[in-house]
């Protein structure tokens, strides 16, 4: 955190010295800032958007500036802040887990040593969505069917091949499995290129709400054998409901299983950038909250706990020790 505090408090002391007002930080001193996401139809976009927008708040003050990215999802955030080709991203907790273990995906590539925890965010349960005339009621009955598994990259695909393997079905036990990105696969089911689709995802989304009310989707539950045995095995899934009235003609809660989104970085970022942006978004909680209606309940006692699995990066750490939460 050194470097950037020393080079501001050298910035304004000489702003003083010349007789300027509050002056921005120059170039040099500048820090630019990426965050990975996810479709723009979805909501790690709108958290990346979200936190930026209060980073650049006080752009002037520490010289930060932050720009999102949309990206394939969680497991491409991972693997490109591996790369060192963004700063931060948004991931699912399952994949934060698997990379910082380097278990299933990630036992190719071994641990990602570097992987770093900053806070976790809303609930993603995996959710299904399906053409209202393929008559399917549970998700079994898209064997033989048309169904999107998810673009490679997204953690939606690689939760989709976890599931997959629970229940022992294999991609052709369907009878087209397409790979649409998020923002593709609602204008597919309304088309009837696709009977349904998979998607681990914050609600409300406008990405799950637009095939409802343009086309009569319906949410299907996802339930049995197969999703008992990974709750049951796995401490980042959990079972949880849809809520009930969040989308038209969905009164009731629609049961599934699902994981946390969470917000991670590399051990490289230096502290001084990751204690700035944390300090941001709970500085500015109540902003935050109303930026995008998944965030409207989230906690930060929780946020700091839960869906963690790779170590918290130090400058996180640095300011929830200054909250007492940690
Ligand atoms: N959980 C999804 C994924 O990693 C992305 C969801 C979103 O963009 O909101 O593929």
């Amino acid at each position: 955190m050194k470097p950037i505090r020393t080079t501001v408090a050298a910035a304004l002391a000489a702003s003083v010295l010349v007789g300027l007002g509050a002056a921005a930080p120059a170039a040099a001193q500048q820090r630019f800032i990426t965050i990975g996401t996810g479709g723009v139809t979805g909501v790690y976009y709108a958290a990346g958007g979200a936190i930026c927008r209060l980073v650049n708040k006080d752009r002037a003050k520490h010289g930060i500036r932050c720009s999102v990215e949309s990206t394939g999802g969680s497991v491409f955030n991972i693997n490109t802040i591996k790369a060192g080709e963004l700063d931060f991203g948004v991931a699912q907790s399952d994949w934060q887990y698997h990379a910082a273990n380097g278990t299933s995906a990630f036992a190719k590539d071994g641990k990602h040593a570097d992987l770093r925890a900053v806070f976790s965010l809303h609930p993603e349960p995996f959710t299904v969505l399906a053409r209202k005339e393929a008559n399917i009621a549970r998700f079994e009955d898209f064997k033989g069917k048309r169904f999107n598994v998810g673009n490679p990259g997204s953690g939606t695909r690689a939760s989709m091949e976890e599931l997959l393997n629970a229940m022992g079905w294999k991609l052709s036990d369907f009878a087209l499995a397409s790979e649409l990105k998020a923002d593709e696969h609602g204008p597919a089911l309304c088309d009837n290129k696709i009977d349904g689709f998979f998607y681990g995802v914050g609600h409300p989304s406008a990405n799950i709400q637009d095939p409802i009310t343009t086309c009569g989707a319906r949410l299907v539950p996802l339930q049995g054998a197969a999703v008992d045995k990974l709750v049951a095995g796995a401490p980042f899934y959990a079972k949880v409901n849809i809520p009930g009235g969040l989308y038209a003609g969905h009164a009731k809660p629609t049961p599934t299983y699902g994981v946390l989104a969470t917000f991670v970085t590399s051990a490289k970022v230096p502290d001084a950038v990751v204690y700035e942006l944390t300090k941001a978004v709970f500085e500015n909680f109540d902003e935050f909250k109303k930026l995008h209606p998944a965030f409207g309940a989230l906690d930060p006692k929780e946020m700091v706990k839960n869906g963690i699995s790779a170590p918290m990066h130090p400058g996180a750490v640095r300011y929830y020790k200054e909250k007492g939460w940690m």
